[in-house]
């Protein structure tokens, strides 16, 4: 027999190669700029004609390279990054795999200009499709330049695969921002077919944050902090509010290498729960440090991904600085006008249901995710310990009060936009007049807090107030049932009785006292304080199909749902207030609640305009 197998020459390995590490102009722009930062460059430009097509050329000040390593640079595994195995685990670069240039080179026209600042004259290397065309000593400046011209100019396929130039841009556009957000202490420049696009200078994170995405993050930014044995955390996440539908901001970096890592995503994600409406991504800009023996970068050729050793801790403490971040954030959203975010209004349909309140009293250590998981507020050991502690805290002034306190305690961007909110208080009583405020269209509480105008949707705060209500009873304290002296009988279809069966105990701590009488019979002997026994049949029925709509969403959250769908059910139907003392009563209510500013669901249930705002908009 003979043989059949022989070794690929090494342009057509690395042709392959290619595939893997050049999918796109963008490809190319990540690999040119991190061997610039790899090579101490102060700075870095980045010039592309026809989003990269044409050219693609990265210039930096960096140590440049010898005339034989220029040369040697350009062959597969040819690295100066890395010895042995073992140092993958030490890695302070962002190279490592030597097969950037290689890959490059093999479907691309380079030209590489380059000069160690020791040497009188530096190095030229022109290599098309692998072959080497040029290698010859030039004049250069210190550091090096690199064009990659016509990509992908002897593999049509690839060539046929690129997207418009608007989303090739996009890409490129993206790879820049991902080694520039990082690398704050380097100069940048980006030009695109002439144009200079950005400039940035030396600077902060949130300065450079600001530069690059636009001076309207400046105020949309809350610092997250946090260091232990294991991770160090810092950065800035969004306001809920800024959250998008679409694509957000959302960069986690590991070691200053931008990575992609979902549990991570999801540990930044689910702080935000409640918060924002299902679908919608809060931008965030996040920097993590941990001993890069502690994870693998090696997984994918343009290391994006990343595995870690620790994974769960460093999930839980990410999640938790997030969660704590958010916490510190002001309370009070400001007015949004993005179409995009309005959501559904219920409408009012008021009944004789006279609405109940539970007595509760502030938070004065407000964090609104102690108690995420089950939804509820008090559940855990630190919410009990703020009940003690509340004492006769009544009222939100003051919880205001407290949430300020803490603020002054933190960072003073998180400290100006909050005293922009809580402005100074005289001292005990926050400015808060209910004879001062007023029902607009029969849905909305107008009212002035300090020097702010609010405007409170009374639906969505009444939401909001029941579904920590009932969540309390269900985890907590049941409320006591009013026992009816003649039952009512309710009648379900057999669908309708296994549901009312799964939940029938739950319903027993809301003060729902329901027996099966038979398959699709059930008499209810009694109904909450203050409800109507008579309503009970439509009452159920409705809170059944509610909570079947939303078991898909709720699956492993019974309680959640439960509270829910009694809280939608009830939220629409309330006596219109009868006078001031109520409209402050209910008030009162709202902001004692764990999560005042949003229904369960993300909705937002006031808005808040403040005298700059209001002067803003006077301007001509
Ligand atoms: P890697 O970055 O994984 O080492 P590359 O193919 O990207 O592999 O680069 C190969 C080598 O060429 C690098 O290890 C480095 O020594 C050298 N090199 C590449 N770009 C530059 C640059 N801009 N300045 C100095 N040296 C460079
Ligand atoms: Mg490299």
């Amino acid at each position: 027999m003979n043989d059949i197998i022989h070794l690929l020459p090494d342009a057509v390995a690395n042709q392959i190669a290619a595939g893997e590490v050049v999918q796109r102009p963008a490809s190319v722009v990540k690999e040119l700029l991190e061997n610039a930062v790899d090579a101490g460059a102060a700075n870095i430009q980045l010039i592309i004609k026809d989003a990269g097509r044409t050219l693609i050329q990265v210039v930096d000040d960096g140590k440049g390279m010898s005339f034989n390593d220029a040369r040697l640079s350009f062959e597969r595994h040819a690295t100066s990054k890395i010895t042995s195995a073992d140092d993958l685990f030490h890695l302070k670069t962002k190279g490592f795999r030597g097969e950037a240039l290689a890959s490059i080179a093999a479907i691309a026209q380079v030209e590489m200009k380059t000069k160690q600042a020791d040497d009188s004259v530096g190095t030229l290397v022109i290599i098309e499709g692998s072959d080497v065309k040029e290698h010859a000593p030039t004049a250069a400046q210190d550091g090096t330049s690199i064009s990659v011209k016509n990509l992908f100019f002897n593999v049509p396929a690839r060539r046929n695969f690129l997207k418009s130039d608007n989303i090739e841009f996009s890409h490129i556009e993206e790879e820049f921002n991902r080694v520039a957000l990082v690398h704050t202490d380097l100069s940048f420049s980006f030009y695109h077919n002439g144009k200079l696009l950005l400039q940035l200078q030396p600077s902060n994170f949130k300065q450079r944050i600001v530069s690059i995405f636009g001076a309207h993050f400046k105020d949309k930014l809350y610092p997250v902090e946090m260091t232990t044995d294991v991770i160090n955390i810092s950065g800035f996440i969004a306001k809920p509010e800024n959250a998008k539908k679409k694509k957000s901001e959302q960069y986690m970096f590991m070691n200053d290498r931008f990575v992609r890592h979902s549990l991570l995503n999801y540990a930044v994600e689910t702080a935000y729960t409640q918060l924002i409406p299902e679908g919608y991504k809060p931008a965030y800009f996040l920097k993590l440090e941990v001993d890069p023996a502690t994870i693998d970068v090696n997984i994918s050729p343009t290391k994006v991904e990343v595995k870690l050793q620790d994974e769960r801790l460093i999930f839980g403490f990410l999640n938790s600085c997030v969660k704590k971040a958010i916490g510190t954030m002001s309370l009070a959203p400001q007015i949004d006008f993005d179409g995009e975010s309005a959501l559904e209004v219920t409408q009012l349909h008021p009944t004789t249901d006279k609405p109940v309140f539970p007595k509760t009293g502030a938070n004065p250590n407000y964090n609104p995710f102690e108690s995420v998981s089950s939804s509820t507020r008090g559940g855990g050991a630190h919410g009990d310990s703020w009940r003690k502690e509340s004492g006769n805290l009544s009222g939100w002034a003051d919880f205001l009060k407290e949430i300020k306190k803490e603020s002054d305690n933190i960072s003073d961007e998180t400290k100006q936009h909050s005293d922009n909110i809580f402005k100074e208080q005289p001292s005990e009583e926050l400015a808060f007049d209910a004879k001062s405020s007023f029902i607009l269209q029969n849905r909305y509480i107008v009212l002035k807090l300090n020097d702010n105008l609010t405007i409170i949707d009374i639906v969505a705060a009444r939401e909001r107030i029941l579904f920590e209500r009932y969540s309390d009873s269900l985890e907590n304290q049941p409320v006591s049932v009013q026992s009816s002296l003649f039952p009512e009988t309710v009648t379900l279809s057999a669908a309708g009785a296994e549901l009312l069966l799964e939940i029938k105990d739950e319903l027993l701590k809301l003060g729902y006292d329901i027996e099966q009488i038979d398959r699709t019979s059930f008499a209810v002997n009694g109904v909450p304080f203050g409800e109507e026994a008579s309503a009970v049949q439509s009452s159920i029925e409705e809170l059944l199909e509610s909570y079947k709509t939303n078991l898909f969403l709720y699956r492993s959250e019974k309680k959640k749902n439960i509270a829910l769908s009694l809280a939608r059910q009830k939220c629409s139907r309330f006596k219109p207030f009868s006078n001031d003392t109520e409209t402050e009563e209910f008030v009162r209510q709202l902001f004692a609640c764990q999560i005042p500013y949003t229904t369960p669901s993300g909705k937002k249930t006031l808005c808040v305009l403040s005298d700059n705002m209001i002067k803003d908009m006077f301007v001509k």
